[in-house]
C-alpha cells in the first residue's frame, strides 16, 4: 500500500549522465559541466555523456559546514528523502547550481534535484 503523505514528489526533466568506459562518473542539468568536471575530451570514444527524459525525486537542502561543526571535509549540502527519511549528503563547493541534481543513497528513487539554500554560509563568516 502506497501511502501518500509520505510518496517522493516528482518531477521529469532532462539528465544528463557522463560515462567512462561503461562506469557513470556523474550527473548534472548541463552537458558543459560534465565535460569540465570530469575533464572529458569530444573525440573520446571510452568517455560518452548521454541525455535521457527521467523522473526525479524532488528535495529540500541545506548548506552545512563540516568544519565549523567540529568535524572535517568542508562544506556539504544535506538533505532528507521525504519517503524513507534517510540522510544524505554531496560535497558543496561554489560552482553548485541550485536546484543540483544527485544520485539518491536510497531505494525511493534513483537521483534528486535538491532546490538548496546556503544561509549556513552565513552563521560563520
Ligand atoms: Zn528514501
Amino acid at each position: 500500500m502506497v501511502d501518500k503523505a509520505n510518496s517522493v514528489p516528482t518531477r521529469r526533466i532532462v539528465v544528463y549522465e557522463a560515462f567512462r568506459d561503461g562506469k557513470p562518473l556523474g550527473i548534472d542539468l548541463d552537458p558543459r559541466v560534465l565535460t569540465k568536471r570530469f575533464k572529458l575530451r569530444p573525440r573520446s570514444s571510452r568517455s560518452i555523456v548521454k541525455e535521457g527524459s527521467q523522473a526525479v525525486g524532488l528535495a529540500f537542502g541545506e548548506v552545512i559546514d563540516w568544519d565549523a561543526c567540529g568535524g572535517s571535509g568542508g562544506r556539504k549540502i544535506h538533505w532528507i528523502c521525504p519517503r524513507c527519511g534517510k540522510k544524505q549528503w554531496g560535497d558543496w563547493s561554489s560552482d553548485v547550481t541550485n536546484p543540483c541534481l544527485w544520485y539518491s543513497d536510497c531505494n525511493c528513487v534513483d537521483k534528486w534535484l535538491i532546490t538548496w539554500n546556503d544561509d549556513a554560509l552565513d552563521w560563520h563568516s
